[in-house]
């Protein structure tokens, strides 16, 4: 039995695993990942693959990040946790400070949470819970887009529209106003992505003339909904809802858990429509793929609209208990070093052309509907006929036979269904973004052969 085996046998005998049918296991190999270094990951049988997926779009800089490293094992001899509420640390101000600096205007307060879907649940509890100290007492519902997704606690569920993840459990699930996605997926036949997403917008303008008085917030993944297949959509979309919502009063909540620091081309993806949200949700990145930790950023308005005597009962009384960390903020700035002393931004503008010139074929591809991107996000969508985008049966798992060969020759190319992506880490070369196209068309290759 090979080290691998021997490994995953342990496992299976006492792990339950994330988003997975533990079943598939009896025939898919588990990889088990004894260490990790850059782009690289190796496992227990010495093989390496290239984390194309950045561990689930966490990691930035690489796996055990030399300067990573040394903040964190710096904070862990200084301070490795203390309680937010009537205390306080350098790392939570220091990273607070960076992020009002670097973020969007007017974002201006920071309330620390520690995983993403518990910083929407936040965010969805702020917006309400503010209209309710101004003295509007219907603002209770939530607007979201079709094929969304903010995460797996039951608030955040409600707010998605992931059928997969989201069907079983709409029993207990709050209800709230679905409007129709911008993405660019649907557009007509030689419609531009602007024009299309402009279009879309139609729909959630009639859907706030008609409820604003009862909506508290509408909700949105800036420009990629990441995990309903990393569909796109225009900027433009973005700064008619920015209007909408003022015109409406109405909260926006920007959730750039996924999209934020960089993956976008931009540090945050409000920029490209010159927007700021009324609350930004953080996480996944922010600590460059080392710890769990999100936070809300929200206006100094919103902050004032919780700040009373405290016999007013108006205090937002919302903690976790590992509420801003400090190796997690640790590991924040030192990740935001990196991106200040590289010129990330920059340099990933050419890394983003690699990947749209070493993935450009596959649009001819018979089974390709299209090669998508915005800035280091960059999809693929297979389908079985290419003129009517007829998708492949999901029953087929077209997108897991990409995946297995990948593995085959040492990268994790996770798809999202029929859709196969590169969201590397930004220390990624050229070099091996050309070998994770090449090995991507032979994936897609082989799982649209019959
Ligand atoms: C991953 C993700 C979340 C949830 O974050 P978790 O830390 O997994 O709970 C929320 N929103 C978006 C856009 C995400 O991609």
């Amino acid at each position: 039995m090979s080290n691998n085996q021997q490994i995953t046998r342990r496992d299976l005998s006492v792990l339950w695993h994330p988003c997975t049918q533990m079943k598939d296991h009896e025939w898919l190999p588990m990889i088990p990942i004894r260490r990790g270094e850059g782009v690289w990951l190796e496992d227990f049988d010495g093989n390496r693959y290239i984390d194309a997926v950045s561990s689930w779009w966490v990691n930035l800089f690489g796996h055990a990040n030399p300067r990573i490293n040394a903040a964190l094992k710096a904070q862990v001899d200084q301070l490795e946790h203390v309680m937010l509420a009537g205390f306080s640390h350098e790392p939570a101000i220091q990273l607070a400070e960076k992020l009002v600096e670097l973020t969007p205007p007017g974002m201006e307060r920071c309330f620390y949470v520690d995983n993403g879907s518990s910083a929407i649940e936040a965010a969805l509890k702020m917006s309400y819970h503010s209209w309710r100290n101004q003295g509007y007492k219907g603002k209770h519902r939530f607007v979201t887009l079709s094929n969304s997704y903010h995460g797996e606690t039951l608030g955040a569920l409600a707010v998605g529209d992931v059928s997969l993840y989201k069907e079983t459990y709409e029993p207990l699930l709050m209800e709230v106003f679905t409007a129709p996605s911008p993405d660019c997926f649907d557009r007509e036949a030689g419609e531009s992505w602007e024009d299309y997403s402009v279009r879309r917008f139609a729909d959630m303008e009639a859907l706030l003339a008609e409820h604003h008085k009862e909506i508290s917030a509408v909700i949105v993944e800036p420009l990629v909904q990441c995990a309903g297949g990393m569909r796109m959509y225009h900027p433009t979309y973005l700064k008619l809802l920015r209007e909408a919502c003022d015109r409406y009063q109405v909260h926006l909540i920007a959730d750039e858990i996924a999209v934020g620091f960089g993956r976008t081309g931009t540090l945050f993806a409000c920029e490209q429509a010159q927007i700021s949200p009324d609350f930004l949700c953080l996480s996944k990145g922010l600590t460059a793929g080392y710890l769990p930790l999100s936070l809300v950023l929200t206006s100094e308005s919103v902050y004032q609209s919780f700040y009373d005597n405290y016999e007013n009962l108006t205090a937002f009384l919302h903690s976790h208990s590992y509420t801003g960390n400090p190796l997690g903020c640790a590991v924040a700035l030192a990740s935001l070093e990196i991106f200040d002393q590289d010129q990330v931004i920059e340099n990933n503008r050419q890394l983003a052309r690699v990947m749209a010139e070493a993935t450009a074929h596959l649009n001819d591809h018979p089974h390709v509907a299209e090669v998508r991107q915005h800035g280091m996000i960059l999809a693929i969508e297979m389908v079985k006929d290419k003129a009517s985008r007829t998708p492949f049966p999901w029953q087929e798992r077209r997108g897991l036979r990409v995946y297995q060969h990948a593995l085959s020759q040492g990268a994790l190319l996770r798809p999202l269904g029929n859709v196969t992506y590169f969201m590397p880490p930004y220390v990624i070369t050229p070099e091996q973004i050309r070998e994770l196209a090449r090995i991507a068309t032979e994936g897609i290759d082989l799982a649209t052969r019959d």
